[in-house]
């Protein structure tokens, strides 16, 4: 599981103070640069290692780009053709068509990452037809099909380009009466399936693999060599055996069960490799490479792919350690039945990472947290991995005006002590959700470790809502300045902070979900939920109005804690006994719908501030320096500053695995 939203870091001390963050804004969306400045001081061999996972890191890219729609890849085809070739092409449609190309890449693809909803190009189809013959007299060369016209082509993809009502959603849990969560999701990961198609279906590959109707039979197209993707992931376990000889016996071991999987696509090899992946602890680099999180499948079931590459951060990694090394005596005092305590935990690993690359899933838009694996069983029995990315959370800091904070707090108390403490609190919170969140507790043996397929749809809003509960709940016990977490005389101002700050994003996430009335991304289902459902159960929180503008005003911390614990004994029991019908219960009361008038208020006002939505960013770029017999001497970090010009140099680097 991954955390999305900032938690902003404590500010960096090793940071040049001059050096540029924010370098765009397109509409409602930020593009921040991301600086890995550890990279340098690696040994030669890590960087090494690095170097040869990050090559696999872009070349699984495009996987990630078809699995989110089935025509993304033509469509990015057309756009990077017209933006490399623009020169002739009319200003208004070139302004506009490179605005819709960033937002699709930030996006990878149509549709907005949070919303779920597709957007659209907002010129005519003859002013995009217009632009792509202008390029191609100055040399663009497009996706035609065998004996197809550039118009036809253009014809075939007009509805994708400019279509609201065509595809309209990516991932819907929650469609319409009588609507199918499949067929009402855009997403590639099923063609023609129904949810009643899988009645008595047993999947073999449930997590890599894409579900089609074929004759009227469902057959499962599995993502490995030879199989759909093939030569993308053949191209990823050459990348990955050339990482071996350069990475630890532990990570090696874990590279080569990765590779074993890619090559078979079996479940058998995909838990040994989880399980050699959780139990290398101690390697300086890591990485996450495959089909891992699970939010873009309605069902909750099939991986998107992904890659991250990163090396442990030391200077910050201290305060997740100690909440990993504490995890028995948190999982002993959770606020639930005792059953479903875990006893025992072992193999609880944290780190604080600083990512060097991300791709697929995680990239351009990245999480700032990650628990894995997400295999439940696996989990129970080896443990898990925790990392909170700081790197990333240093960007999101450095690039967050302070009226984000003052504008939605009810006094000027409130507003400093969120500028003192919320990067330390959110960073706190982010580490124990990761941790002792994600990584606790146990569900009942009938649902044989997969909790996942008892709760369908429901069941990422309700696992983040758990861990979210768990952090909450333990932020505000004094034990915290016994494990030298939090100093004894801020902890209650910490705590407090925490508080209104949560209680306060419930109103400002509003801002991101600019059309509709519905939450469908799942954390943010998860933090209304979690708020509205105090508001309704406890006296925590009030809603004021001052001046038109509306404010959650947290303002008793211990009925804030008590009411989390109640609803985190509710949201543990719904999970451990898969209970579907409370959880849909609870998300439809409290975590989907909202009252458009509120949104559009809350969207005036951070559009007066000029405040982001959400944020892509620019990763740093790695160089191989090669001596005369083509061994690397050493591989230069570098800051493009400029997201367009990585996008291409990615989608270069990749075209000539798509035969
Ligand atoms: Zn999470």
């Amino acid at each position: 599981m991954a955390s999305t939203t900032p938690a902003p870091a404590s500010t960096s001390t090793s940071a040049p103070p001059d050096r540029q963050y924010l370098l765009e804004r397109i509409g409602e969306a930020a593009v921040v640069q991301i600086y890995a400045d550890g990279f340098r001081a690696l040994p030669l061999s890590d960087k090494i290692l690095v170097w040869h996972l990050a090559q696999a890191a872009i070349a699984g890219r495009d996987i990630f780009y078809d699995q989110r729609y089935a025509h993304n890849l033509e469509m990015r085809d057309v756009l990077e053709a017209i933006v490399t070739h623009a020169d002739d092409v009319e200003p208004a449609a070139r302004e506009e068509i490179e605005r819709y190309t960033r937002l699709f890449w930030i996006n990878t693809g149509p549709y907005n990452n949070l919303t779920a909803r597709k957007f659209v190009l907002a010129c005519t189809p003859d002013a995009l037809a217009a632009a792509a013959h202008a390029a191609e007299i100055r040399g663009a060369r497009f996706p035609v099909r065998a004996g197809e016209t550039l118009d036809a082509l253009l014809e075939r993809l007009r509805p994708m380009f400019f279509d609201p009502a065509v595809d309209p959603t990516v991932t819907s849990k929650t469609p319409r009466e009588g609507k199918d969560i499949l067929t009402a999701s855009a997403n590639n990961l099923y063609s023609d399936v129904t949810m009643s198609d899988l009645t008595g279906f047993e999947e073999k590959h449930p997590l890599n693999s894409r579900l089609v109707k074929r004759d009227g039979r469902l057959v499962e197209e599995v993502y490995r060599v030879g199989g759909r993707y093939g030569a993308q992931i053949a191209a990823i376990v050459g990348h990955l055996e050339a990482a071996i000889p350069y990475a630890t016996e532990a990570m090696a071991k874990a590279l080569r069960a990765l590779i074993t999987f890619y090559q078979t696509g079996d479940e058998a090899d995909r838990e040994a490799y989880d399980i050699a992946w959780v139990q290398d602890k101690a390697s300086p680099v890591d990485t996450i490479n495959g089909f891992v999180e699970v939010y873009m499948d309605a069902r909750s079931i099939k991986g998107a792919w992904e890659a991250i590459v990163s090396y442990v951060n030391l200077e910050k990694t201290t305060q997740i350690r100690t909440i990993a090394e504490q995890a028995q005596w948190f999982e002993d005092r959770m606020p639930w039945d005792p059953k479903y305590r875990k006893e025992g935990v072992h193999g609880v690993t944290a780190n604080a990472i600083d990512i060097v690359i991300e791709t697929g899933e995680s990239g351009p838009m990245t999480p700032v947290g990650i628990n894995l694996p997400n295999d439940q069983a696996i989990r129970e029995r080896y443990g898990s991995k925790s990392v909170s990315l700081s790197n990333v959370n240093e960007a999101y800091d450095k690039s967050t005006l302070p009226e984000f904070r003052s504008e939605f707090s009810w006094t000027a108390e409130e507003a400093g002590r969120a500028m003192r403490w919320s990067a330390f609190a959110g960073e706190l919170t982010t580490n124990m959700h990761e941790v002792i969140g994600h990584g606790s507790g146990k569900v009942d043996e009938r649902l044989k470790g997969s909790p996942q397929a008892a709760l369908r749809e429901q069941f990422s809003a309700i696992e983040e809502s758990r861990a979210d509960l768990v952090a909450l709940y333990f932020i505000s016990d004094p034990k915290l300045v016994d494990f030298g977490l939090v100093p004894e005389d801020a902890h209650e101002e910490i705590v407090r902070t925490e508080y209104e700050s949560y209680a306060r994003n419930a109103l400002v996430q509003l801002r991101r979900v600019r059309e509709g009335t519905e939450i469908e991304e799942d954390h943010m289902r998860n933090r209304q939920m979690i708020v509205r459902w105090l508001m309704a159960h406890t006296t925590a929180i009030d809603v004021r109005t001052r001046d038109g503008r509306t404010y959650y005003v947290m303002n008793d911390p211990h009925a804030f804690r008590d009411g989390v614990g109640r609803l985190l004994a509710e949201v543990q029991r719904i999970k451990g006994e898969g209970d579907y019908e409370a959880a849909r219960a609870l998300f439809d009361a409290y975590g989907v719908h909202f009252d458009p008038a509120l949104r559009d208020e809350v969207v005036a006002r951070v559009d007066r501030l000029q405040l982001p939505s959400y944020t892509g960013f620019v990763m740093p770029r790695l160089e191989a320096v090669r001596n005369a017999s083509g061994e690397i001497t050493e591989v230069e970090i570098s800051y493009p500053l400029d997201l367009a010009a990585q996008m291409l140099e990615y989608s270069a680097a990749t075209r000539h695995l798509r035969g």
